[in-house]
């Protein structure tokens, strides 16, 4: 039996998908080969590559929009570093939603003036800042969509002119929302899409076109989108995996249906928060993540007997990122509902007994 895997990252995937993917380890689609023992060049892989970048860019409502879908290496955070060394001229605009906007920004500076345009760093980052004003004059405006340790989301996006630039990498796939708003976006696949080890990037062609020329090879968006994502071996089992979690998302009903999946596992822990008198909420409610829902004991409140019944009814990774303290359920696409469920029970008893 598998436990309710509320783990931030690396996350919960489909059954389905760790099943299909554990046997392609063993043999594809009967051809006789692992998938990860043929060449990323063969007709197998390469209808694969394919596939997952069509699906990325279908799920998201881009196709024939202009983008293109890359499957590249090192984590959102070489992301942090390819946005700056590929579009900055000479200055960009932040948005700081903490942890992982503060990395993104710590990068850019490498390459160019970082303006801060909102921060909530004064509340330990638990609300989205909004209603600032976005000067015309960067050369892109970069976000985190959804802060996977505050447990916040944009709900509403920055109405700008330049370049939107987003780190979707805790809620790409989750939510309806107008991704055509945006130039560039990315996400690592371990939250919502795949193991660790590939992180998916989707670009505008007309951003392509106008970004920086002297990139190194392995940085630079346009080589890897000219290659195909070919350009050095991709890591297939990510790559491999991510499709399948595509094809299953697809499957439910595509984003839509699986946006309404996520508001009632949102609702039902959000509601339980507020309702119950031992815990209370840690972001700001109108800021509320849909994918990681924070938590902390109410003033006064012992936690050990809490900690000792979610661990014996098969709750895993629930405790909060140590900045913020506290417990943190983070409800991914693939998520069931019954874990929720579950996770209310145990917040219910505990209540009972103190
Ligand atoms: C997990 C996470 C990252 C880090 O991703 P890596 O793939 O480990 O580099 C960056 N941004 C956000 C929003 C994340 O949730």
């Amino acid at each position: 039996m598998k436990k309710h895997n509320f783990s931030a990252g690396p996350s919960i995937l489909p059954a389905s998908v760790m099943e299909r993917a554990s046997e392609a380890i063993k043999e594809l689609d009967g051809i006789g080969l692992s998938l990860i023992e043929i060449s990323h060049r063969s007709k197998e892989f390469i209808a694969i590559m394919d596939k997952a970048q069509a699906l990325a860019l279908e799920l998201t409502g881009l196709t024939d929009k202009g983008y293109q879908a890359l499957f590249l290496q090192g984590g959102a955070s070489t992301q942090f570093l390819m946005a700056a060394i590929n579009l900055m001229k000479t200055k960009a605009g932040y948005i700081n939603t903490g942890a992982w906007s503060d990395k993104a920004i710590k990068e850019a500076k490498r390459y160019g003036e970082v303006v801060e345009i909102a921060s909530s760093k004064d509340q330990n980052f638990n609300y989205i800042p909004k209603g600032a004003e976005i000067p015309s004059n960067l050369d892109y405006l970069h976000i985190t969509t959804n802060n996977t340790i505050f447990g916040t989301q944009f709900h509403h996006l920055p109405e700008t002119n330049v370049p939107l630039i987003a780190d979707m990498s805790s809620d790409i796939f989750s939510r309806e929302i107008d991704y055509s708003a945006f130039d560039l976006f990315y996400a690592g696949a371990q939250k919502n899409m795949g193991p660790a080890g590939t992180t998916l990037v989707i670009v505008k062609d007309s951003l392509l076109e106008q970004m920086n020329k002297d990139v190194p090879s392995m940085l630079s968006y346009a080589i890897h989108a000219d290659k195909g994502s070919m350009f050095n071996t991709p890591p297939v089992f990510a790559i491999y995996t991510s499709m399948l979690t595509l094809e299953w998302l697809k499957g439910q009903g595509g984003i839509k249906a699986i946006e309404k999946h996520n508001t009632t596992k949102a609702q039902l822990i959000y509601d339980e928060i507020d309702r119950n008198t031992a815990f209370e909420g840690f972001a700001a409610k109108e800021d509320r993540s849909f994918m990681n829902a924070t938590f902390n004991l109410a003033e006064g409140v012992d936690g050990t007997l809490f900690d000792k019944l979610w661990n014996q009814t098969d709750i895993s990774g629930l405790k909060g990122h140590r900045s913020v303290g506290g417990y943190r359920a983070s409800i991914y696409n693939a998520l069931p509902l019954a874990s929720v469920h579950q996770l209310v029970e145990v917040m219910q008893q505990f209540e009972k007994s103190i």
